[in-house]
């Protein structure tokens, strides 16, 4: 099921027969349960449940459908190893969500996605492989019989997700390449991506995304840009519209936002640096702005 930017894709592995329930991979953001869950009805064949969630990596647009949809169909969810205990305990300082000023609906986790570990569904047995770098904990799926790649937020058709660790000061653009590498191996003829439609074309994929972390990786200010650009619209999209006020008092207090601020652009202030990031994305287009209104764009 394709969704758009706030919303991860969500996946539906239907079983061998019509009444084996269904594995669902990623639930979208928190605040578009309802959706999520009526695409999913929509999705399952008549007298079939989902048996099982699991979430590639635990970012609030792959998991904040976890807790609706775990409770519509009494399923159990398996999460990647590294953030099991954080996400138990919902050790919020540990998880992502205040950092970034995103909300998740707590869930509790049922087990672990192992990589190395089979994920078996019908009759395909789906490989769990480790994908660090966009985020160090994240996994992919692949099922060899079919050559089928869920590929998360380790790569998309034009690109990856925001490498989250280099916000923080800690090397991740290394874990980029070796999971490239790692998608390199496996040759997938379908790749499944977080975001944006399913792809064939792997080679002009893997392409574009090492000329995007080369770039990066000579210019580590431009990946920061990029990702409190995409931070802001993603939050954007989530409120719809909000005083101009309001955002830069967002902006101002979130932490991911002073972090990257401090480490890459404290030559400036952080009130200016925030006007200028919004001005920059009214400019771009990517939000719209009417007198002391930002709106998210198509709002
Ligand atoms: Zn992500």
């Amino acid at each position: 099921m394709e969704r758009g930017w706030l919303s991860s894709n969500n996946i539906l592995l239907h079983g061998a027969t019509a009444e084996e329930g269904a594995v669902l991979v990623d639930t979208g953001y928190a605040s578009h349960s309802a959706q999520t869950l009526a695409l999913i009805a929509n999705a399952l064949r008549p007298r079939q449940g989902v048996r099982l969630i699991v979430n590639t990596h635990l970012h609030s647009d792959h998991c904040g459908g976890n807790h609706a949809v775990s409770e519509r169909y009494d399923c159990p969810i398996l999460i990647p190893p590294g953030e099991f205990s954080a996400i138990a305990k919902w050790d919020e300082s540990a998880l992502s969500y205040v950092a970034t000023g995103q909300q998740c609906e707590q869930f509790s986790p049922g087990g672990k996605l192992i990589p190395g570990d089979t994920l078996p569904q019908g009759s395909l047995e789906w490989q769990i492989h480790a994908a660090p770098g966009h985020d160090p904990h994240s996994i992919i799926l692949f099922e060899p019989e079919s050559r089928t790649l869920i590929s998360a937020d380790a790569l998309w058709e034009r690109g990856f997700g925001i490498v989250f660790p280099e916000l923080d000061g800690d090397c991740a653009f290394a874990e980029v390449e070796s999971t490239l590498a790692v998608i390199e191996d496996l040759q997938p003829k379908l790749v499944i991506p977080g975001h944006g439609a399913p792809f064939q074309d792997l080679q002009t994929a893997l392409n574009s995304a090492r000329e995007r972390l080369e770039y990066f990786r000579r210019k580590p200010e431009r990946h920061a840009l990029h990702a409190v650009r995409a931070l802001t619209v993603f939050h954007m999209l989530e409120v719809r519209q909000s005083s101009l006020d309001e955002l830069l008092t967002w902006l101002q207090k979130t932490p991911i936002f002073i972090s990257t601020w401090q480490s890459f652009f404290c030559s400036t202030t952080l009130n200016v640096w925030t006007n200028q990031l919004l001005q920059e994305l009214v400019r771009a287009g990517a939000l719209r702005q009417d007198s002391n209104t930002i709106y998210a764009r198509g709002v």
